[in-house]
Order: C-alpha cells, then sequence, then structure tokens
C-alpha cells in the first residue's frame, strides 16, 4: 500500500550519513575530541539544577540563552538579535519557513551543505541550483548573475563551504546582499576553524537588515549530540521567525546545557588550534603525495580520489576508516580529528 504522501516527497531519499561503528569515524565533521571532565562536572549540575522544575515549559524565548551567544558571537551584537534552536538545521528550516515556501524560491551555489535543498524540499519552497566554479569557488559576477536570472526569495551562502572547505571573501556576501531581492543566509557552521585573515559575515551585518548569519555548536564546541544552532540578524528577523517556531521548542534542558558549555567555552573551544593542525597536515601530506585537494577554512577536507569514488570510500571502511562521499564524482571528504586518525586515515590512503 502507498500512503497519501505530498507529491514532492514521493520517491526522495531522507538525509542520512552512515552511523557505523568502525575504529576512525571521520565522516560528519564532528568534533572527535570528547567533552572534557570538569565540562561534563559542570554539565551535570546544570543539569540537575533544572530537573525539579520539568513540570513547567521551558523559556520560551530562551533570553538568558540567547544573551550568552551574544556576548560570545561578540560584534556588539544584542540578545534580540540572536535566535536560537535545536541545531542550525532548525534555525535555518524556520528562515525558509517565515521567507520562503510555497510559491518561492531558494538558491544555493552547489556543492554545498546537502541539507539546504532538502530543507527548502521540505517547506514546498523551490529550490534552484546556481553551481560553484569547477575549482569550487564562487565569485561576486556569478552570484549576482544567478541571482538577477532566478530572482530568489532566499540566497544561501556557506562559508566556509561544506564540502569544499572553500571560505567566501565578504566582499561576495556584499554583492549577493546588493542584488538579492530577498534574504541571504550565510552558514557559519565552521567558522571557529578559519585560517587566520579569513572574516565573518558577521561584519556585514549592521545596517543590511536581510542578511543572516546562521552557526552551530555542534562543531567547534563538540556539542553536536547537544544540538544548539544559532543565528545573529536585525531583530525584525528574530521576530520574523517567532512566527514560525514551535512553541518551547528548546527543552530547558537544552538550555542550561548549552549555557554551561558556553561558561566553558575555553575548554571546550580549545582542540580547534590541534584540528586546524591535523587539516593542515592532511591537506599538505595528501599534496606532497601529489592529490589534487581543495583549500580548507573547515574541519574537513575535499581530496581527489579514483575516478569512482564509491571505491576509494570503501577501500577506506575496509581499512577501518568512514569518510564522506557527498556524491562529487572522484571525490571524498575527510574529517579533521585527532593526530591518531590523521595517522590512521594518512596510512590507510598509501595503502589504497
Ligand atoms: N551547516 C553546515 C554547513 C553543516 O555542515 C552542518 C552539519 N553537518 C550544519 C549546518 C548543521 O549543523 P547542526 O544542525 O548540527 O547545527
Amino acid at each position: 500500500m502507498t500512503l497519501p504522501i505530498r507529491d514532492d516527497l514521493r520517491g526522495l531519499t531522507a538525509y542520512g550519513a552512515p552511523q557505523l561503528d568502525v575504529p576512525v569515524r571521520l565522516n560528519t565533521n564532528e568534533n572527535s575530541y570528547p567533552v572534557p571532565d570538569a565540562v561534563v562536572e559542570a554539565l551535570g549540575k546544570a543539569l540537575q539544577a533544572e530537573l525539579r522544575d520539568l513540570n513547567r515549559y521551558p523559556d520560551r524565548d530562551a533570553v538568558a540563552l540567547r544573551t550568552d551567544l551574544a556576548a560570545y558571537l561578540g560584534h556588539d551584537l544584542t540578545t534580540d538579535q540572536v535566535w536560537a534552536a535545536n541545531g542550525s538545521n532548525e534555525i535555518q528550516q524556520q528562515l525558509l519557513q517565515a521567507f520562503a515556501g510555497p510559491g518561492r524560491i531558494a538558491l544555493g551555489f552547489t556543492p554545498a551543505y546537502s541539507m539546504h535543498p532538502l530543507l527548502a524540499v521540505g517547506t514546498g519552497t523551490a529550490w534552484v541550483d546556481g553551481y560553484r566554479a569547477a575549482d569550487f569557488g564562487l565569485t561576486a559576477a556569478h552570484a549576482v548573475e544567478q541571482i538577477e536570472r532566478h530572482r530568489p526569495d532566499l540566497v544561501f551562502l556557506c562559508s566556509p563551504n561544506n564540502p569544499t572547505g572553500t571560505a567566501l571573501d565578504p566582499a561576495v556576501v556584499t554583492a549577493v546582499l546588493d542584488a538579492a531581492p530577498g534574504m541571504v543566509v550565510v552558514d557559519e557552521a565552521y567558522a571557529e576553524f578559519a585560517r587566520a585573515g579569513t572574516p565573518s559575515a558577521l561584519g556585514v551585518l549592521p545596517g543590511n537588515q536581510r542578511l543572516v548569519v546562521t552557526r552551530t555548536m555542534s562543531k567547534a564546541f563538540g556539542f553536536a549530540g547537544g544540538r544548539l544552532g544559532y543565528l545573529a540578524a536585525d531583530p525584525a528577523v528574530v521576530d520574523a521567525v517567532q512566527l514560525v517556531r514551535l512553541p518551547y521548542h528548546l527543552s530547558s534542558l537544552t538550555q542550561a546545557a548549552a549555557r554551561a558549555a558556553l561558561a566553558h567555552r575555553d575548554a571546550l573551544l580549545a582542540t580547534v588550534e590541534a584540528i586546524k593542525e591535523q587539516r593542515d597536515r592532511i591537506v599538505s601530506v595528501l599534496r606532497e603525495r601529489g592529490m589534487r585537494v581543495a583549500d580548507s577554512d573547515a574541519n574537513f577536507v575535499l581530496f581527489q580520489t579514483q575516478p569512482d569514488q564509491k571505491k576509494s570510500w570503501r577501500a577506506l571502511l575496509d581499512r577501518g576508516v568512514l569518510v564522506r562521499d557527498v556524491g562529487l564524482p572522484g571525490w571524498l571528504r575527510v574529517t579533521a580529528g585527532t593526530p591518531a586518525e590523521t595517522d590512521a586515515f594518512l596510512s590507510s590512503m598509501e595503502s589504497l
């Protein structure tokens, strides 16, 4: 029997990076380092303090958490310019619900984050692909040309871009804002891993009411299981997403845990430099071996394989190393983790 599912969802496949139990898991750009003991203790206390009040709904507006997030971001941002949800995926879904949806168009430039088109479909938004250049770059001229052609209601940019690792020049963001008739969302999930001199689009926010920057605690903070994403934008954007958010969408446990994690950000973010070192090591060793590798400002590296990347993916898995096949013919993506994980990945690559 076939269910009466929406026509535009029939036959689609759900997002699903394999969650396999192998020794070296480098396929979802998580932070490989477990939460440090001192932070585990602080999280435990923060959660314990909430338990008796679980009979009550949480703060619907998550004011204390948003205040902490604004302080973390800096750039003179205030609580009313920040909004939080269960991962930046939920943030982006809310943005599509509020600013796109049926009869409206979202434009992205692939290869980019694979959830952007899926979130568009789920919210009934038409998805248009403007494509990146063969070297994975995105120039202002190309982006503007695509915007003028399609007149999208919402544009997704991703910097550093997943899966290529490429960061965007803020001049591209500015050019896109000037050309776009609607909202411009810059997905900065990997911002904390950017190399020195790679600026964030947060600097472009003042005076740009249609710009939204999305961030997450899933990567640099090593808080993927905690599910906490957020945005920075004009207060009017925050008001708009309140129209579509579910009431009490962020549990009091999530809010308390995220606040405790933010309070211990020095301990959590201490892994970022070590991860960047491993990223740079992967890039340079693979290049020394004569392979093509994309520049990366993130915690992962896109590298060229044999023309059928599925064979290389399988061969690495057979050696206990799980990387990501993002569907780009001849390329695979590997997350930068601990030095031991890099050792395992690089020696497996050598034996392919
Ligand atoms: N944006 C990008 C570019 C990502 O790669 C990811 C995670 N893979 C996300 C957003 C979503 O992260 P989360 O929902 O965990 O915040």
